[in-house]
């Protein structure tokens, strides 16, 4: 506890951590959470942590930094802070004078604590402010024992809501919303799909992130009081049975200022949609055990997962864009493409310009994976591709002046395929550019192929910039 912490609050956090309750669930009995140095062959425990923000950062980076030290000392490995766990302001103008950027001394605390501690922490709704950004992002960060910042998720469902003589809220005054759902993140105690607060009512999400592997999906909330008492544990339940996941909910607590009043309710469920542990009235943690096997134990008896209808309904990820920095070259069949050629990349798919283009403007799309033929692409991966081919399209025909394009698949060596991974040809198109079906013996011919002259790589590079920028300007989400 820093020293000049007023006593009163001093008190409240202790009477809150002793009386935060941990409800034994079906699997099991759970005695005692408070672990000694040393024990081992339990499975790890969370916290999850619910107070009461203002717009006084460092008062609440004290009382925070202080349940986490409870909540170390009780032998938890990861504790989950609540959506605006570094302030809630009392209007727009405020929220965007006090955010900051990753490298602020809010996130540089955090790091320190959760090295000094050797702790994982989940950041919840931290206002990241980036310096060419008016607005912030409401982002969620996950930080490694070793102080990394290891994953930030930015807030995709702004919450926009006005309820008559109630509550009125719109994030959209101080907020950008996020363009990407992270893939779940590994850690100690499973794999977290990363979400926020208002994200918790669309399901597409969890189930999509649940697909992709989690196991625990974390909610980091600041529910209002009308819309808790109706939703919030049915959602939160809802989530964990439909998902077969444990859902992770820290929550705001109580008044922040005249305006703003949070549900609290912070809670740990289980994939069976038991609730494990609950924080009480006030600050406080509330903790619980994370069994993956009982996790899976749940999913082998029913699994729900693999009974989806993916003939009648999909689950897929829009084509966002996802450019990966720390990539040097992607593989395009036995050739590695050089990653400065690259000009658009989502979860699933890449856009690189063309060696030896049969006109300006060829490019190629293709999937991530290397698959030989069409056939075996999964669904995710035939709509990501084709929205990829949609959008790098309307940019090429607008700054070729075209009309028209050809979009062109060499489907197999005897179709002309000379590359043994699926590509899309995409070749925007003028009036008279070649006579009737030229295009495809253009295309299909492997002499022409051979003598063709090959590119030198800084036109190559020089287009794929150009064309990133044309993909931005079209409003392009990164
Ligand atoms: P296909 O003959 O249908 O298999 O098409 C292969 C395509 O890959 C042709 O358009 C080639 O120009 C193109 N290509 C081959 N090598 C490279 C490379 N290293 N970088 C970019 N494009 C390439």
């Amino acid at each position: 506890m820093a020293e000049d912490t007023p006593l009163s609050q001093v008190d409240a956090l202790e009477d809150a951590a002793e009386s935060t309750s941990a409800t034994s669930a079906c699997c099991g009995n759970h005695p005692s959470f408070d672990r000694k140095d040393g024990e081992v062959d339990l499975s790890p425990l969370v916290a999850v942590l619910q107070f009461t923000a203002t717009a006084e950062k460092e008062h609440n980076f004290r009382i925070c930094s202080e349940l986490i030290r409870k909540a170390r000392r009780r032998g938890v490995e990861m504790v989950f802070l609540p959506e605006g766990f570094d302030f809630l302001s009392e209007n727009a103008a405020q929220s965007m004078s006090l955010s900051e950027p990753l490298t602020g001394p809010i996130i540089t605390g955090y790091r320190k604590l959760a090295q000094e501690l050797g702790i994982w922490l989940s950041l919840g709704g931290f206002h990241l402010k980036d310096e060419w950004d008016k607005k912030s992002h409401n982002s969620h960060l996950i930080i490694d024992s070793s102080g990394n910042v290891i994953a930030t998720y930015r807030k995709a469902h702004l919450c926009i809501l006005s309820i008559p003589n109630k509550v009125t809220l719109d994030e959209s005054l101080s907020s950008i919303p996020g363009t990407r759902i992270l893939p779940p993140v590994q850690s100690p105690i499973g794999k977290i799909g990363l979400m926020c607060c208002y994200d918790l009512r669309f399901p597409e999400m969890a189930s999509l992130l649940t697909h992709q592997g989690a196991e625990i999906l974390a909610y980091p909330a600041a529910f209002t009081m009308q819309t808790g008492i109706a939703h919030w544990e049915p959602l939160l339940k809802a989530r964990a049975i439909e998902n077969q996941c444990y859902v992770i909910a820290a929550a705001q607590y109580g008044q922040h200022n005249q305006h703003r009043i949070s549900y609290g309710h912070a809670m740990i469920v289980d994939p069976w949609g038991t609730i494990l542990a609950q924080c009480q009235d006030g600050p406080g943690i509330a903790i619980a055990e994370i069994n993956l096997d009982r996790l899976h134990g749940i999913r082998k008896s029913m699994p729900v997962q693999t009974h989806r209808r993916t003939d009648l309904y999909r689950l897929s990820m829009g084509p966002v864009n996802h450019f990966d920095p720390s990539r040097e070259t992607y593989k395009f069949g036995h050739i590695d493409i050089q990653s400065g050629k690259v000009f658009y990349e989502t979860a699933l798919s890449v856009a690189f310009v063309n060696l030896k283009p049969i006109r300006p403007g060829h490019v190629l799309m293709i999937p991530k994976r290397s698959v030989e033929r069409f056939t075996n692409l999964t669904h995710e991966e035939i709509s990501d591709l084709f929205e990829m081919t949609q959008a790098v399209m309307k940019m090429l025909e607008k700054k070729y002046g075209a009309a028209a394009s050809t979009i062109a698949v060499q489907d197999g060596h005897d179709a002309g395929q000379t590359v043994k991974h699926v590509h899309v040809h995409l070749i925007p198109r003028t009036p008279g550019d070649f006579d009737e079906d030229d295009i495809y013996k253009e295309l299909e011919s492997r002499d022409r192929e051979k003598v063709r002259q090959a590119r030198v790589s800084t036109d190559m590079e020089a287009e794929a910039r150009e064309y990133k920028s044309l993909l931005y300007c079209n409003g392009l989400k990164i």
